[in-house]
């Protein structure tokens, strides 16, 4: 044991600090760079002593703190020793699992003696967010809540990295001042928000470290392939779904969000590598104006706290000059609207172990002390501000419920009696939020709009979550800046396409409401008038139709689709059909009547749809089920193009809609291997933005002509003209600047950031008839877009069935030079190719996984272009 070699293996087996000591000095002496590793002396204030008898990150997962980068594995591991060790100030909780089943870890770290009345302190706690109640909560002596949470970001590792420094110090640190601290702050601690990415990003970096650490930026190290681990496993940014909350990590995060409602919530993350670091306040005018002033002052107040901790350790910082709390499914922005503060800190990033900067080499364990100490900063801030903190989300609710009760609008009603899954995901999505959803005791009719009372919903605004109701209702259209980090607007009824009125004071009393909501009931899905000889039904406009669709064609079931609408006898009376509903016939399908129909209701059940049984194929009025102009199916056989190149959020959400949403596998194709692949087992292909240099155009055009269905995202529209592919011409965008006048120079990024197109809402009007608007009733149909990719209408008058109209904005920001594009542009043109059909899309119908308003048209150009031109008559 006593000979020595450099061999890592062998290195290994010194585990003794004073060892391991003398070994790094030697080497730091003859290669300045071999290693990054720090032991916990580097991190750890150096004037408090730790109890011996918890485990040191090392002790568990076998590397010191930034040596290596954590696997989520082996944190996990860390955290559980920890809770182990320490019982009486370390709780653990297991909020839920990621899509890769790794568990979502919450520790709740505070004193014994609070521990041993956690629950009582949680429930005091809550009654500071109601306002019926928060004003006897005496807060003198109540501890403050705050949410540390790490690297949703998968590969801006330094936070989750830091968790195992934060998690020993808090478990771990002895005396007067770690006692105070923890009598006086509740800490929920989540290692890591987003597990898969850490693990993708973990693994990437640790396979790529040289014992010799090359600190070249170009080096592989440092350049993650596509799509990186940023993401969760569906290639979505988390950093995005706090409001929208699609994601499971969101879901199981917003139930103890919302279970401990913290006052304060922290969000560390990695920026460019040549930055230093950022924390909050930022820029003034990029705030929500719904956030209130108070919660800009909280912020700069604590910031004093980081400044100080920063200050004492050398690092450098900076404040106010960038990012924004604008968007409000961002982790630090959502907890301003829940009557806490949330607070960003970007940190440098190092991407791998150490790379050179224009700040000189930057290493990893710097960038995770920098991390760690404004944790604690936090957490010193948090102790000293209790009371003001506390006060400041009591206030917050009282005010919240004063404004609603002038408010202008009173409630809501919303509810599409036409697609109840949708309607569905639409109060979930409102519940996990906490907001109060009611069904309404009868019919309610608002501006000669009747919303039914067994389909509709009713959110008065006068309830603690009116702030939240309004950013998730309103339409914006007014800003103080025209620079935007995200997103300008969210409108979610728009997005899910749902239709919803405002009920003002005169419109609105409390005895509309009935039943209050509090879970969104699993839809019951039946075969209406139960087994039939002949045939049956099914409509187009429910969001799980086309995944009924599929199951059907995927047991090999016939299918065809009205092209036109119809009444019939279903029952006892008629009814009518649109356009789009499907048709199940009896006869010649593989198998006999019995079968078919446990088969069809089983699909009914399980997507909680109610199909309905034919006694006749004879139609009141319109076409009977016999007829020319019901079309045969054809069952999708999807690929997508993934690799380098590709945007990864957009092909993500069309993976997650296909998988998650419609249980239809697609196979993700990378562009080597389209090139040389068959495709022939495909009819179906869909490309979203991206640099498509390495495909083969040729085999690509071949392939359309041959029968296929190419379906074109935002800027793949353009490549694909710009390659000759499909037959679309984009319009040209006037320049801000008119190149006779001088600009200054200092102008730049106000005049750039001004044309991005950072994303909003336009209107498009459908022609209803064209097969790619089968499910829609409205003829305006919302569609987000976040290009500058505007098309011409097609010459062919019947090829354009979306497109804008005059005043297309409904909510968010664009400016004069975009607007004027998008006046009269088409939304979507189809291209004939040979016997194949090209669908181009302007906008993003899948957008983050909520635009559930384009998801129609998403399934249609899937499961309808083959049937366009039969459609029209044309080419039949
Ligand atoms: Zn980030």
């Amino acid at each position: 044991m006593l000979l020595f070699s450099p061999a890592n293996n062998l290195f290994s087996l010194f585990n003794q600090t004073l060892m391991r000591r003398i070994f790094f000095c030697a080497i730091i002496f003859l290669t300045a760079l071999q290693t990054s590793a720090q032991d916990l002396s580097y991190y750890l204030p150096d004037d408090v002593t730790y109890n011996p008898a918890i485990p040191k990150p090392k002790d568990i997962i076998y590397h010191e703190v930034g040596e290596w980068h954590v696997t989520h594995d082996r944190l996990v591991n860390y955290m559980k020793a920890i809770a182990a060790a320490a019982p009486d100030r370390v709780k653990l909780e297991t909020m839920g699992f990621t899509y890769e089943d790794r568990p979502q870890l919450l520790l709740i770290i505070t004193s014994p003696k609070n521990q041993l009345r956690l629950e009582e302190i949680r429930q005091q706690h809550l009654l500071l967010s109601d306002p019926s109640k928060s004003a006897s909560v005496n807060i003198e002596h109540m501890p403050i809540v705050v949410w540390i949470g790490h690297s949703i970001h998968g590969n801006e590792p330094s936070g989750a990295n830091a968790a195992l420094l934060s998690a020993y110090y808090l478990a771990a640190a002895q005396g007067q001042q770690i006692d105070d601290l923890l009598d006086n702050v509740v800490i929920l601690f989540d290692p890591s928000f987003n597990p898969d990415g850490l693990q993708r990003f973990s693994t990437w970096a640790n396979q790529h470290k040289s014992k010799n650490l090359v600190t070249d930026p170009n080096s592989r190290e440092f350049n993650e392939v596509w799509p990186g681990g940023r993401f969760n496993h569906y290639w979505f940014d988390l950093n995005r779904d706090w409001l929208p909350a699609v994601h499971v990590e969101s879901q199981h995060r917003l139930e103890w969000f919302h279970k401990w409602k913290p006052n304060i919530l922290t969000d560390h993350h990695e920026q460019g590598s040549n930055a230093t670091f950022f924390f909050q306040p930022g820029v003034p005018a990029r705030v929500n104006p719904l956030t209130p002033e108070k919660n800009r002052e909280l912020t700069a107040k604590l910031a004093k706290f980081h400044a100080k901790a920063l200050d004492k350790i050398g690092s450098l910082y900076f404040t106010k000059e960038s990012y924004d709390d604008f968007y409000y499914g961002k982790g630090s922005t959502y907890p301003d609207i829940n009557g806490a503060i949330g607070i960003l800190f970007e940190q440098a990033s190092s991407r791998g172990h150490a790379q050179e900067t224009t700040n000189g080499i930057l290493r990893f364990p710097a960038t995770i002390k920098n991390q760690f100490v404004t944790a604690l900063s936090t957490l010193e801030g948090a102790k000293n501000l209790r009371k003001e903190f506390l006060d400041w989300q009591r206030t917050f609710y009282i005010t919240s419920m004063q404004q609603a009760a002038t408010a202008p609008v009173q409630a809501y009603v919303f509810g599409d009696a036409n697609d109840r899954n949708k309607t569905a995901q639409f109060v979930t999505m409102m519940l996990r939020h906490q907001i109060a959803v009611y069904q309404p005791k009868n019919d309610i009719t608002v501006n000669g709009k009747t919303f039914k009372a067994a389909d509709a919903f009713v959110v008065p605004m006068q309830q603690p979550q009116y702030k939240l109701l309004r950013t998730i209702f309103e339409k914006t259209l007014n800003y103080k800046d025209s620079i935007f980090y995200d997103i300008t607007a969210w409108t979610m009824p728009l997005a899910f396409g749902m239709p919803y009125s405002e009920l003002t004071s005169a419109q609105f009393n409390t005895n509309l409401l009935g039943d209050k909501i509090t879970i969104a009931n699993k839809l019951s899905g039946i075969v209406s008038g139960g087994k039939s000889n002949y045939g049956y039904l099914m409509e187009w406009s429910d969001l799980l139709a086309p995944a009924a669709l599929y199951e059907l064609q995927k047991n090999y079931i016939i299918t065809k689709t009205a092209t036109e609408k119809f009444e019939i006898p279903v029952g006892n009376s008629n009814s009518n059909f649109n356009a789009g509903t499907i048709l199940i016939a009896v006869n010649n399908q593989p198998l006999d009547a019995n079968k078919l129909f446990d088969l069809v209701s089983d699909i009914a059940k399980k997507y909680g749809l109610t199909i309905y049984a034919l006694q006749t194929g004879n139609a009141v009025s319109g076409i009977d089920m016999g007829s020319r102009k019901m079309l045969a199916l054809t069952k999708p056989s999807i690929a997508m193009i993934t690799g380098a190149g590709v945007n990864a959020t957009d092909a993500g959400e069309v993976w997650h809609l296909l998988d998650q949403r419609m249980n239809i596998p697609a196979t993700h194709l990378e562009p080597a291997i389209f090139n040389r692949a068959d495709l022939n087992r495909y009819n179906t292909l869909i490309m979203v933005g991206g640099t498509y240099t390495e495909l083969n155009k040729e085999k690509l055009k071949a392939w359309v002509n041959n029968g296929g269905t190419l379906i074109l995202l935002e800027e793949a529209v353009q490549w694909a003209s710009q390659n000759g592919i499909n037959a679309v011409t984009l319009k040209k965008i006037k320049s801000p600047v008119d190149s006779a006048k001088r600009v200054a120079y200092g102008e730049e990024e106000e005049i750039d950031g001004a044309q991005q197109m950072a994303g909003a809402i336009f209107g498009a009007d459908a022609d209803l008839t064209h097969p790619l608007a089968y499910g829609y009733n409205d003829r305006t149909v919302s569609f987000f877009k976040a290009n500058r990719v505007f098309m011409e209408k097609s010459k062919n008058p019947f090829a354009t069935p979306f497109y804008y109209k005059d005043n297309p904005l409904q909510s968010g920001w664009i400016s004069k030079e975009n607007s004027d594009a998008i006046k009269n542009a088409a939304a979507v043109i189809v291209n004939t190719s040979g016997s194949g059909r090209i669908i181009n899309i302007d906008n993003n119908p899948n957008f983050r996984a909520f635009w559930l308003g384009g998801t129609k048209l998403m399934m249609n150009a899937i499961f309808f272009s083959k049937i366009i031109d039969a459609a029209s008559g044309r080419t039949e």
